[in-house]
């Protein structure tokens, strides 16, 4: 155990709640009419996310875990929670959710919470929204945690986020690079190895290292195996750099009855591009371009989108053309990462309609 807590109240109602195959949970709270109902509505969501988050991380290790009224806000513990609790009922249930997934990240990996803090409360925020997805049915978008990330590179206050928690300049720049980043970290990763490789390391990290006090390369070495993929230059940029991603799809000529389309490395973040071109007749083609740092491909990820696999993009070169067998005519759209799943701060020359592309023709010519 890292660390402990405790409560007592007379006035505490216990409510209890059994995970099949997990833990008891216990709940202690004042029932007034500000807690009455959203205690007791909490209280099964409570349960499905102990259900998901070891079905999907690794098995929470502990017999019991209780949520605890008291403190001011949300603050994790060892089998416990304090949380303020008479807000709204989404307010409640997604601090109950961050807090629980604590129980995963920072008390069974028990990572240095100062030094890494992405490690803690970025993989903290990730596994909760998920665990919430899952209950609401929702898409892992993790859209909440890049529209911070994109907000804070456009308030010109980014630091770097291996930085210790302490010495940041403002305290949204350390909460950002530490909730935002290091769920967007995560979310990034699935992009570059693909989702089947990610869980099962997510769940071999969990299983290799609980109940021990993991640092960033021993994550990293874990996503290396799993993948077969060099991984160590995207948790450098990401983690140890405030460079940024930004591709766009540059001028789309025809040469012999093909498309020739220039794609540019605008930012200084280098990633592999997922290129989705979509044909007029409704079709579309993926085109994979590995980034040389990554000595390996993502697995094929959608089996019902046609793939083409190019030579990877050494990291130095601005540009990069990729030939479409088909006349410009044939084309309707060209998107980089349709998934946004890649942090690019600028979506805007992301996309390229065919009807715009024709704009630029000269009109002499
Ligand atoms: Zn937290």
């Amino acid at each position: 155990m890292i660390d402990f807590a405790w409560a007592a109240d007379p006035d505490y109602t216990h409510d209890q709640q059994q995970v099949p195959n997990g833990p008891t949970l216990h709940f202690f709270y004042q029932k007034n009419e500000r807690t009455a109902n959203t205690w007791k509505n909490m209280q099964p969501i409570a349960v499905k996310v102990f259900q998901f988050l070891s079905a999907t991380f690794g098995k929470y290790p502990f017999d019991t875990y209780s949520i605890i009224q008291g403190g001011d806000g949300g603050m994790e513990y060892p089998m416990c929670t304090l949380i303020l609790g008479e807000g709204s009922q989404a307010g409640l249930n997604g601090v109950m959710a961050h807090e629980v997934a604590h129980s995963w990240y920072q008390m069974t990996l028990a990572s240095n919470e100062a030094l890494y803090a992405w490690m803690d409360e970025g993989f903290t925020d990730f596994a909760s929204d998920e665990a919430l997805n899952s209950i609401t049915n929702e898409p892992n978008t993790h859209a909440g945690s890049y529209a911070s990330y994109f907000s804070l590179v456009n308030s010109g206050l980014q630091e770097v986020a291996s930085q210790h928690a302490d010495h940041y300049n403002t305290n949204r720049a350390y909460s950002t690079a530490a909730y935002s980043m290091g769920a967007v970290f995560l979310q990034q990763l699935k992009y570059i190895i693909g989702d089947e490789a990610f869980y099962k390391g997510m769940k071999r990290y969990y299983n290799t290292w609980k109940m021990k006090h993991p640092e960033p390369n021993d994550f990293m070495r874990i996503m290396e195996k799993v993948s077969g993929q060099q991984l160590h230059w995207y948790y450098r940029y990401w983690i140890q750099t405030t460079k940024r991603i930004d591709y766009g799809v540059g001028s789309v000529t025809e040469l012999n009855g093909n498309t020739m389309v220039e794609l540019q490395r605008v930012g200084e973040f280098p990633m592999p591009v997922d290129l989705v071109v979509t044909y007029q007749d409704g079709s579309k083609e993926l085109f994979y371009i590995p980034l040389n740092e990554q000595l390996g491909t993502k697995p094929v990820e959608d089996k019902t989108l046609k793939r083409t696999d190019l030579p990877a993009w050494p990291w130095v070169y601005p540009t990069y053309t990729v030939q479409v067998n088909r006349k410009v005519s044939e084309i309707k759209s060209i998107e980089i990462d349709p998934s946004q799943r890649m942090a690019d701060i600028n979506r805007k020359n992301n996309l390229k309609a065919i009807a715009e592309a024709k704009a630029f023709k000269d009109p002499t010519q």
